[in-house]
């Protein structure tokens, strides 16, 4: 008998990314790639799945993550991978690995430190080119796309420096830009509430941008406000895409703190009317009420310039330290406005500052600044001192800082597909839920419970969506000729367990996910097999 397939689907509810009703079909796999979709139950294949009318999908698309050093100690990433998610995209928020430049090797490590999840890292890399072919000397599990960031751009031609770019320092920023672009990353990433990203002014992303236009490359931001100065910073995110004439996306779209909640009503429609006008503006979104960041981005923000060492320095001085406790504790009064991004008055207060991550002082991770300064016998915000002092630079928290009708607001958006915003944890460590649930908890709450999207809209935000906004040319959809990244899952059953006490719990009920037509879990359990490959765009 002729073998026509190496691997044959039969049987299966196809959802097949592009957001259509499902439809009854199988799908033959050859060669990595999907050969045949259609009735094909009496073509014969080496091997046959018998998908007993599940749902067979394109596997999912993760279009913000933190991963780019987990990797090197945990290339499988099963996290992802018990999600159904098959590729994911790092490089977020203004954080990637490259371009390294010697002369602040050490304060670009504290500055990547809480996406490092305490990774050894050899850095031997300083171009975006030499970073990607040490990820690609990986025994990969999950697809990688790569993102430039902003941050670690900057930091690499000025450091941490508090100023403008010179004529100069622009063009030195470019040519990375440039460089990173020819070596395969989809575009620029910016981090505005963090230093140094912080530090630039919008007309030095409106020059980088132009970069983006010549060499097809997306621009995404953590944009420079996401609470009283959300549409703000929604307009000023539009308006670079309107002046560069490039697509942008507003990353972990969101209104901080209950005061600011139903605000992106508006800043929904501010998306509508752009994209009337042909303003090319998308949402990634993750699926949780807490925002996570560092501890110490509950400081004001000139308390948190210059890196950690200079937050140090500044709770060194006794007037210096009373004065920001002062501007954090008058920032705890809702009824006043307040100037900056106050974590603490956006979590509703201490109880609501979940300290994850903090090695130096493990016995305040998974406890909150409430409870923590009950036990120190200190107030929250000494509390909080106290915690970035001993841990420099590696303290992770949640804060409960957002509305549950703006997440479903945001999700049944048209424009809004799904990034679960990862940040690894390190080893024992706890981290935020999202990492290890998000894909999960989209099918299990807003599919199942909450009916805010149907199953197939849910599909195509994680798969044929972001495949299409990043220009993944063979990824996100059953169709011939795309790769075989392929999920096969009772939807009855997809759950995540990951919850804010028990972080790193595995998500469940996703039966088979293959890359590019290698079986890489069967029946939630790794198999062995690393078929995942580093995608530089346009090759
Ligand atoms: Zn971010």
């Amino acid at each position: 008998m002729h073998i026509l397939f190496d691997i044959l689907f039969r049987g299966a509810k196809i959802v097949d990314g592009s957001g259509a009703p499902w439809y009854r079909g199988d799908v033959g796999v050859s060669n990595g790639r999907i050969a045949a979709v259609g009735k094909l139950s009496k073509e014969s294949a080496n091997q046959v799945i018998d998908v007993c009318d599940r749902v067979l999908c394109p596997g999912f698309i993760d279009v913000h993550t933190h991963s780019d050093f987990i990797v090197f100690r945990d290339p499988v990433m099963l996290s992802k991978l018990r999600q159904g998610v098959t590729t994911q995209m790092v490089g977020q928020c203004g954080q990637s690995a490259a371009p390294v430049n010697e002369k602040y090797a050490e304060l670009l490590e504290s500055y990547l430190g809480f996406i490092m999840a305490g990774t050894k890292i050899s850095w031997n890399w300083k171009t975006f080119d030499d970073w990607l072919k040490e990820v690609e000397k990986l025994p990969l599990a999950v697809n990688m796309a790569t993102c430039l960031g902003h941050g670690t751009l900057r930091a690499a031609v000025m450091g941490f420096e508090d100023r403008e770019a010179s004529p100069q320092e622009m063009e030195q920023m470019k040519g990375h830009l440039r460089e990173a672009m020819e070596a395969g990353s989809f575009g620029l990433t910016s981090g505005l509430i963090y230093p140094p990203g912080v530090y630039a002014p919008k007309e030095e992303m409106w020059s980088l941008a132009e970069v983006l236009g010549e060499t097809g490359g997306l621009y995404l931001t953590h944009m420079r406000g996401e609470s009283g100065g959300l549409l703000e910073a929604v307009a000023e995110t539009i308006e670079l895409g309107r002046r560069a004439g490039i697509p942008v996306q507003i990353s972990h779209h969101k209104a901080l703190g209950k005061d600011n909640w139903g605000l992106v009503t508006q800043s929904l429609q501010m998306v509508d009317k752009a994209r009337a006008e042909g303003i090319d503006v998308t949402i990634d979104q993750y699926p949780y009420n807490n925002c996570s960041t560092s501890v110490r981005a509950c400081l004001p923000p000139w308390a948190q310039a210059g890196g950690v060492h200079a937050v140090c320095e500044r709770l060194a001085d006794p007037g210096t330290r009373a004065k920001i406790a002062e501007e954090i504790k008058v920032s705890l009064d809702t009824s006043k406005p307040c100037g900056w991004e106050s974590m603490l008055r956006h979590g509703g207060g201490a109880a609501g500052a979940l300290v994850v991550y903090c090695p130096n002082t493990p016995q305040w991770e998974g406890k909150n600044l409430q409870e923590i300064s009950a036990a120190m016998n200190v107030d929250p915000v000494e509390a909080a001192f106290r915690i970035i002092e001993s841990n420099k630079g590696s303290d992770l928290a949640c804060y409960a800082a957002i509305g549950d009708e703006d997440i479903k607001t945001i999700l049944g958006h048209s424009a809004t597909m799904v990034g679960a915003d990862s940040i690894p944890p390190a080893e024992g460590a706890k981290a935020h839920p999202r990492s290890f649930g998000t894909h999960s908890r989209i099918i299990a709450k807003y599919v199942r419970e909450e009916k805010t999207l149907t199953l197939e809209s849910a599909v195509h935000k994680m798969s044929g969506m972001p495949a299409a906004r990043f220009g993944l040319q063979r990824k996100g959809l059953i169709r011939e000729g795309m790769d075989a990244d392929i999920l096969v899952f009772d939807p009855e059953k997809v759950q995540d367990n990951a919850t804010y006490e028990n972080p790193t719990l595995l998500a469940s009920g996703i039966d088979y996910v293959f890359v590019k037509g290698v079986k890489t879990l069967d029946g939630e359990s790794f198999t062995g097999s690393a078929a995942g490959e580093v995608i530089r765009k346009g090759r």
